[in-house]
């Protein structure tokens, strides 16, 4: 059966180094790259991060019907899932990966149903998510500010996942998570 494994957090809680980590450990997962408004930053790589997109031609692909599910994560930062990229990683064999805000999760998990696996990424304190979003030094003081209200928010919505793991010990969080993700692609197996 295909397969998917969705990832949801607030913005700071650890969660892409949780995707990261599982993506090098599990050689069946597959990333799903989103579609984004939002301009690259740092190191990342255009078609690898993101498929970096103008309003226009998020707009074009919204009216084409192109995507799974697509939020307006942050103001006039638009994000979404694509089906053709899910079609492209089922037709590989592989279990999709997907890296989504907390509606997105939701709305994914109502999509997929029994093929999904949902995730939610707690931070262990909202103070400890404030620190970690300072450290990444990626961010502008308005931007954390935003992310860390949204958090709080967010949180609110962990029990609508399958499962919650507490990101307090990084290492520990990767081994739980390790074990939730083989075991999912391993029932259906059978
Ligand atoms: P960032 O700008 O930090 O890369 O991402 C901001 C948020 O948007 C993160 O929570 C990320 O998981 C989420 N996101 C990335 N791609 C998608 C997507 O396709 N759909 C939704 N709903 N959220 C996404």
């Amino acid at each position: 059966m295909n397969k998917v494994i969705i990832f949801s957090a607030p913005s700071g809680s650890g969660k892409t180094t949780l995707v990261k980590h599982s993506l090098e450990i599990i050689p069946e997962l597959q990333f799903s790259i989103s579609c984004t408004t939002r301009q690259p930053r740092g190191s990342e790589v255009r078609a690898v991060d993101y498929h970096f997109l103008s309003p226009e031609e998020f707009r074009q692909k919204i009216s084409e019907e192109a995507f799974v599910e697509f939020e307006e994560v942050y103001t006039d930062k638009y994000y979404g899932t694509l089906k053709s990229e899910v079609e492209k990683i089922w037709n590989q064999g592989k279990v999709v990966i997907f890296d989504v805000d907390v509606k997105g999760g939701i709305s994914l998990k109502k999509y997929f149903g029994e093929k999904a696996l949902s995730i939610f990424i707690e931070p262990p304190s909202i103070a400890e998510l404030e620190r970690r979003l300072n450290s990444r030094g990626t961010d502008d003081v308005e931007t954390i500010k935003t992310r860390v209200e949204k958090a709080e928010e967010e949180l609110t919505y962990a029990i609508e996942f399958d499962k919650i793991v507490i990101n307090s010990d990084l290492n520990e969080a990767k081994l739980e998570i390790e074990s939730l993700i083989k075991n999912f692609i391993e029932e259906t197996r059978n």
